[in-house]
């Protein structure tokens, strides 16, 4: 993720911010101009975002975007016979919803799940399509993040059919913690299972194996990085390809 100068919060801003008892986080909202946000902000409503809710389904209707402030939510690729695996994982740089503001109303074979509870701040996907015809900054942010999460989508696809379980733990709990600004986060190994694509198991191996190097602890549905540096030396190069 890259840093961004943020422009200095407005009364407006910071009344908004107040009101919804959450600073704002999130990377897309912190880069835009006073005169943006106070075009966009009378829109946002703060929504809580629970572990396992689903907030969009397989193929329903795009109705909203979701600036994400805390937590994380993963791109699930949804298969007929109901398994999912991982494809992207958002969390307070970006946003959920984007084939919404390009006009696309429905997805199919994608499911969004919220996975470390957190907030985000939602808007109308065609409240958002007006307001974006007068903020050029917003969408030059929006579309570099769509870039963004293309690239991301992309390697991990690779990375899934490509390298080792134990690097892509390594690399899926420092993109977590990344997004998370800390660990220990709650996340249970059939979630992480789930997730990379395998099974239950063979992830208690391979979190067995980052315990054992000095590299994580776990205890039952909780992970704590115990040293970063040795556990991106341990990460396939997917992790730094999209740090
Ligand atoms: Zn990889």
């Amino acid at each position: 993720m890259s840093a961004r100068t943020r422009p200095p919060s407005t009364a407006l801003d910071s009344a908004i911010s107040n009101a919804l008892d959450s600073p704002i986080s999130n990377d897309v909202l912190a880069a835009l101009p006073s005169n943006e946000r106070d075009l966009l902000f009378p829109q946002l409503t703060l929504k809580e975002l629970s572990h396992g809710e689903r907030i969009q389904g397989d193929n329903q209707p795009i109705e909203f975007v979701y600036f994400l402030n805390s937590g994380t939510v993963s791109v699930l690729a949804a298969m007929a016979d109901g398994k999912t695996v991982e494809v992207g994982m958002i969390g307070k740089e970006g946003l959920v919803g984007l084939p919404g503001i390009f006009g696309v109303r429905r997805m199919p074979h994608r499911v969004i799940v919220v996975q470390i509870r957190g907030s985000a701040f939602r808007v109308g996907a065609d409240d958002l399509g007006r307001i974006l015809v007068s903020c050029p900054v917003l969408r030059s942010e929006i579309e570099r993040y769509s870039q963004e999460l293309m690239l991301q989508v992309a390697q991990t696809a690779a990375c899934n059919t490509t390298h080792q379980v134990e690097q892509r733990l390594a690399r899926w709990l420092l993109m977590s913690a990344d997004r998370h600004d800390s660990t220990p986060f709650a996340v249970t190994h059939e979630v992480m299972a789930g997730l990379l694509g395998t099974n239950r198991a063979t992830v208690s191996l391979a979190a067995e194996f980052l315990k054992k190097a000095g590299l994580i602890n776990h205890t039952r549905g909780s992970v704590q990085i115990a040293d970063r540096a040795g556990l991106e030396a341990g990460a396939c190069e997917c992790y730094r390809a999209l740090a």
